[in-house]
């Protein structure tokens, strides 16, 4: 078979990558030169020069999303899919493992996947248990001291001992949080891989049959694998096999989350005989942004060394802004965006980068403002939406009674009479006999504990329950059919239809996409290791949840922070915040390190952009309630200077003489976000809902006492004062 045209379209380099013989390999480049490209075009060509099967292969993606993206590439390749292929982000195949062998895993049948809300829900319940005070040990920390530690393939019993005793406070609660996981079938995150790394060694059997099976494993974005993830993937490998990774220490920007750049270095030296490849051609970009890159990142030291050129001409230069405050930043990306609108470009073509997530707010208020649609990466996703977890949440306690994370979030949605002191009755008597929310309530229900309105109401909820476990279980109904009587049967469609607006709208919308997604989802022979299409369909809704994407298919304009914007390209990109203290953020000057990995990061961001980008900052900032003035960062200094071109708009924007900023400053905090109304409960920032205006963004106050007045930007009927004696605003 002639197999030459997947080498089409490739460069020398490229092509000698893709189609080494079978052994290690490691390719080492820079932004948008082609790694990515590669691995799909290596996959084909062993398909078809080495004719291995798609089942011997596995990739390793970065997020769910390009793993989809890989699929349809290699499809388009070759014709057909590559079907029993295994590929995956480190989570969803670490996932798969434990599904196929739960058993061998130590692992209930039913295990459930917790995300990072979930987690943090229960490592509240734990110390609220233990009575432990959350002002010393925030449970934030808490949260990130066992992730850490899981990264790094420690459970509570490998944490050394330490003369710390907040280390130690850490480590017992570790002990505690282990236990619940443990009791109650739940696993974090960075528990799918550890599980999953434990499971290959203490299985010789299994261990051998899944390295003979995957005779070439790829992964992808190489520099982010943390400890852990790299483990598993010796592992996986093992002597037989052989394995292609692709990466760019330069991109390297999860170090605060585990990842090793020392992994790129110590592959050579773990895997035999590697022949290394470095490409150097960049295909995204035009030169003045490759010359900004390479200048940029020239200023880290311990490099492995690389530069990027292109054929494609310098195209136009990088254009910097001063804003003179944040509005005013993200009023001049709103008046580039609509230029660049009104000559045809899509918006999906443009992207607005940052630092934070806080600071898409003013662009969003921005964005609403002039009507142009966008889409937030990472922010709230469909399965993230509070009307989809609700339903998947009934969906998971009549697969599991006993699922108490599942429990608290519906029993009392839609309302049922089930109050605040019935639930907490529930729980104590859970935590007192160590037993689930589920039978408590049980006992409730034999033993009368509670008056009879609400013991009444408990068990009309647990009948409701357990008629939905009958429907799940029904041989003949489709998954889609299922969701469709859970919904109904649970009454959400009435419930939200009572909410006024668009908001209401949407979530019965959204509650009618998820029975389609559930009609839709393919539960394919493949699929082998999950007992039943439905847990298949929970556990996906919680893997796609943890990625950076939200509908598809809108035009619009693409925001999010710089770490998600990682493998992507747009032709038109923002940088935004580039301004000391942001960007490089504050605490990256106390770190050794990760001043350098803050500009790797602005170097990911450089490099997103394919034909013009643009580097904004302001003078002065209010984020997280507080004002400052900064200057603008070292970054940018950083950069060649004849690859820049400053714009200046003040002519719209009459800039402050010295006299004037006392005012600036009063009127400005009064607008933005963090600051509390007096004697309210409401800050600005806060998303409120009024009992005929709906859901609202507060964006300004006046006034003291009963004369205090709100603003409040509505998401449906536009921005309205409100006297806030009067307005009965809920604080969402
Ligand atoms: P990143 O480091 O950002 O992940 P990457 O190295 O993975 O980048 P790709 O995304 O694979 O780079 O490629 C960047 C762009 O260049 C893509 O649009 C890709 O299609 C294109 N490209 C890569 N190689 C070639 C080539 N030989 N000819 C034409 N276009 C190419
Ligand atoms: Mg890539």
């Amino acid at each position: 078979m002639d197999v030459s045209f997947i080498l089409d379209a490739l460069n020398d380099k490229q092509r000698e990558a893709v189609a080494a013989p079978l052994q290690n390999s490691l390719v080492l480049a820079g932004a948008g030169s082609g790694k990515t490209r590669v691995l799909v075009h290596r996959i084909a060509w062993l398909m078809h020069a080495y004719e291995l099967s798609p089942y011997s292969l596995m990739a390793v993606t970065f997020t769910n999303k390009a793993a989809r993206e890989m699929q349809g590439r290699i499809e388009q390749l070759v014709g057909v899919p590559p079907q029993g292929m295994w590929v995956g982000t480190f989570h969803g195949l670490a996932h798969r493992l434990l599904r196929a062998h739960w058993r061998d895993a130590g692992l209930k049948e039913n295990f459930q996947i917790m995300d990072s809300d979930d987690q943090l829900r229960l490592i509240k319940r734990i110390m609220r248990d233990m009575s432990i005070d959350e002002t010393r040990w925030p449970p934030k920390q808490v949260a990130w001291f066992i992730n850490a530690q899981k990264d790094e393939g420690r459970r509570a019993a490998h944490v050394p001992d330490s003369h710390d005793p907040f280390s130690n406070g850490m480590r017992e609660l570790y002990y505690h949080y282990e236990e619940a996981c443990e009791k109650n079938g739940l696993l974090d995150f960075g528990e799918l891989l550890l599980r999953a790394h434990e499971l290959m060694l203490t299985n010789p059997a299994l261990l051998r049959h899944y390295q003979q099976r995957f005779v070439h494993v790829l992964v992808d974005e190489f520099q982010d694998t943390n400890s852990i993830q790299y483990a598993w993937l010796r592992v996986m490998v093992g002597d037989q096999g052989t394995i292609t990774a692709v990466g760019d220490d330069d991109q390297s920007i999860y170090g605060w989350r585990g990842a090793k750049i020392e992994n790129i270095q110590n592959f050579t030296k773990h895997f035999s005989d590697v022949q290394t490849i470095r490409l150097e051609q960049n295909y995204r970009s035009t030169g003045n942004i490759l010359k900004a890159a390479n200048g940029l990142i020239r200023h880290n030291d311990d490099r492995l060394g690389k530069e990027l050129w292109t054929d494609s001409g310098s195209g136009e230069p990088i254009s910097v802004y001063a804003g003179f405050n944040e509005q005013d930043e993200a009023r001049f990306i709103l008046e580039v965006i609509k230029k660049w609108r009104d000559k045809g470009t899509s918006l999906t073509d443009m992207a607005i980068l940052y630092r934070s997530n806080a600071q898409s707010r003013v662009i969003e208020e921005c964005l609403v403002r002039e009507q142009i649609p966008y889409r937030i990466y990472g922010g709230h996703r469909f399965y993230d939406r509070l009307e989809i977890k609700n339903a998947l949440a009934y969906a998971r306690l009549a697969i599991d009674a006993n699922d108490d994370g599942a429990m608290e979030r519906v029993i009392n949605v839609p309302p049922r009479g089930i109050g605040e002191r019935s639930i907490g009755t529930i729980r104590e008597i859970a935590r007192d006999q160590g037993c689930s929310m589920w039978q408590a309530a049980e006992q409730i229900v034999v033993h009368g504990t509670l008056p009879a309105r609400a013991t009444n109401a408990i068990k009309a909820f647990m009948t409701l329950i357990q008629g939905m476990a009958q429907t799940v279980q029904a041989p003949d109904l489709g998954l889609g059919d299922v969701f469709e009587q859970i919904i109904q049967e649970a009454g959400l469609i009435p419930y939200h239809e009572k909410e006024k607006g668009e908001k209401g709208e949407a979530r019965v919308e959204n509650l009618q996409e998820l029975v389609s997604a559930a009609s839709g989802f393919s539960w394919s022979e493949t699929d082998e290791e999950f007992s039943s299409p439905m847990l298949a369909f929970l556990d996906q809704a919680v893997l796609d949840a943890g990625d950076a994407q939200a509908d598809e298919y809108q035009d619009s304009v693409q925001l999010m922070t710089l770490h998600s914007a990682k493998g992507l390209e747009f032709p038109l990109v923002f940088l935004t915040g580039v301004e000391e203290n942001l960007f490089p953020s504050k605490m990256s000057f106390e770190e050794p390190g990760r001043l350098a990995e803050e500009r790797r990061l602005c170097y990911v961001g450089i490099t997103r952009a394919m034909e013009k980008l643009y580097i904004t900052y302001a003078e002065s900032r209010r984020l997280h309630g507080s004002e400052s003035f900064n200057s603008p960062s070292r970054f940018i200094r950083e950069i060649p200077e004849d690859c820049l071109e400053e714009v200046r708009l003040r002519s719209q924007v009459a800039r402050p003489v010295s006299l004037q900023r006392p005012d600036y400053q009063a009127q400005n905090q009064r607008i933005m976000q963090g600051h509390q109304v007096p004697q309210t409960n409401i800050s600005m920032g806060d998303r409120v809902r009024h009992p005929i205006f709906g859901e609202g963004l507060v964006i300004n106050y006046e006034g003291q006492g009963p004369q205090a007045r709100v603003q409040v930007n509505f998401d449906t009927e536009g921005t309205k004062w409100l006297v806030l004696s009067f307005a009965k605003l809920e604080v969402l």
